[in-house]
Parts: C-alpha cells; sequence; structure tokens
C-alpha cells in the first residue's frame, strides 16, 4: 500500500485524483417511483416524510424513544449510507450516526477523501431507537420501511452503502452473514449497492493487518470512491453531449 497515513483512522489514503468540478445537483435525474406496490405513500419532498416520521405510531418503538432519527448529509448526495437503527445518541440528538460508531464512520468517509456533510447521504432502516439497541423485529422493520423507500426515491442515490447483516436483509432480502458478502457490488433498483462492515463491528476489532476487517473496510471504501468517480465522469459526459 502507498500514500499518507490518515492518523484517525489509520489507513494509506487512495492516490490524489483530482475531483471533476461538476455538480451533482443538476445532474441528477428526476426521480422515479421505484416499485409503487411496496411503497405505503408517496411523498412530495423529504420535508414532508420527515414531518410525518417524526409523528410515527406505526410500532411499539413509538413508545420508548426520544427523538426520530430521520437523516444527515446532502440529500442529493450520490451515496446513500443505511445503517440499522438509532441508538443512544442518535436517539438524543435525532442525528444518524453520530455515536461512537458514527464518529468511525466518518472517519472512514474522510480516509477517502468524502466530506460526510457533503458528499454522502445517512439514514437507518429503522428510524426509532430499539431497547438497549436490540436488532428490530421483522415488524419494526416491515413498519419503517416505507420510510426508507421513499428516502431512496427522493435521495435518488446512485450507489447505497448497507452498514452490516441488518440493513443488508432489509434491503435485498439476503440473510448471509456480512463477511461473506461484505465488498461486493449488487445491482438493486438500478442502482450500485455494496454491503459494508458496521462501523460498530469494527471498533470492537483492533488489528489492520491485511485481510483483517478494517484492512477489508479499506478495500471497500477504496473501491466505492472508484465507483463513484467512475459515475460521475459518466454523469459529466452526459451533460457535455446533451449540450452539444
Ligand atoms: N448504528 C446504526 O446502525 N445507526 C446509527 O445511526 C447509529 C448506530
Amino acid at each position: 500500500m502507498s500514500g499518507e497515513q490518515i492518523s484517525l483512522f489509520g489507513f494509506d489514503q487512495p492516490s490524489e485524483q483530482p475531483l471533476d468540478q461538476i455538480d451533482q445537483r443538476v445532474t441528477k435525474s428526476t426521480p422515479k417511483a421505484t416499485n409503487p406496490s411496496i411503497l405505503a405513500k408517496v411523498y412530495a419532498n423529504l420535508d414532508e416524510l420527515k414531518a410525518e416520521a417524526i409523528a410515527c405510531q406505526k410500532c411499539g418503538l413509538a413508545n420508548t424513544r426520544i427523538n426520530v432519527v430521520v437523516e444527515r448529509g446532502d440529500r442529493r448526495a450520490l451515496i446513500m449510507i443505511i445503517g440499522e437503527a438509532p441508538g443512544e445518541s442518535e436517539d438524543q440528538t435525532g442525528l444518524p450516526f453520530v455515536g461512537r460508531s458514527g464518529q468511525l464512520l466518518d472517519k472512514i468517509l474522510a480516509s477517502a477523501q468524502f466530506d460526510p456533510a457533503q458528499d454522502v447521504y445517512i439514514c437507518n432502516i429503522n428510524k426509532c431507537r430499539p431497547p438497549a439497541n436490540r436488532v428490530p423485529t421483522d415488524e419494526e422493520v416491515t413498519a419503517c420501511k416505507p420510510y426508507l423507500l421513499e428516502q431512496i426515491r427522493l435521495v435518488d442515490p446512485k450507489i447505497i452503502l448497507l452498514t452490516g447483516a441488518t440493513a443488508v436483509k432489509a434491503i435485498t432480502g439476503d440473510k448471509r452473514g456480512i463477511t461473506k458478502i461484505r465488498g461486493q457490488w449488487l445491482q438493486w433498483e438500478g442502482r450500485w449497492v455494496m454491503p459494508i462492515f458496521h462501523p460498530a463491528y469494527l471498533l470492537r476489532m483492533s488489528s489492520r493487518e491485511e485481510g483483517s476487517p478494517k484492512w477489508q473496510m479499506w478495500q471497500d471504501i477504496k473501491a466505492v470512491k472508484e465507483k463513484y468517480l467512475e459515475i460521475k465522469s459518466e454523469l459529466k459526459s452526459e451533460i457535455m453531449d446533451a449540450d452539444f
């Protein structure tokens, strides 16, 4: 491996590649409804979705939550990161991935020169914290999933990263362990999807040796960066073609 070490996450950075100046905001096509049969409700925009989610009583998690946790990041980002459910810090703040695993996620993103505030949109399968951070039940996932499907339609990301087995199962139905499927690109609803380790799992791993989970995460984020740059360059070509 080559490149400078980033001190926080502890991995090499990918070689500097000039990011083109293309504005992803104007290149995104009008989002279309993906699969109307599984959308409980079509929202006009994310503000409308958020207002409804904040008042949601569709499952028992409404009784124990402090905040409904909907989103952070850029609503027009090319990359969406989907976690499992809010933890304690997220429940307290109303923002996803702001606790220890969120801080690690931000470091992972920064190690590939992604700005968490501008380059990604972050959300969860479930918008309310399950008591004691247990895994959300199938019923809770089913109750909450229409919000997520609408978030995907409205943000219209080209790349989706699924952190951990619960997120993978909820979106793709794949029940295999994350170690078997992480790092593999899938196509889902016309989008590039990659299962990755959940940062909470990486927090428990100290090794950065080749082949370790942290090392594998570094390979995955580099692959994501490559795909992101490829997609940006395709979008730029489309705009130039349209200008002719
Ligand atoms: N873990 C998740 O999956 N999501 C969060 O927002 C925080 C921790």
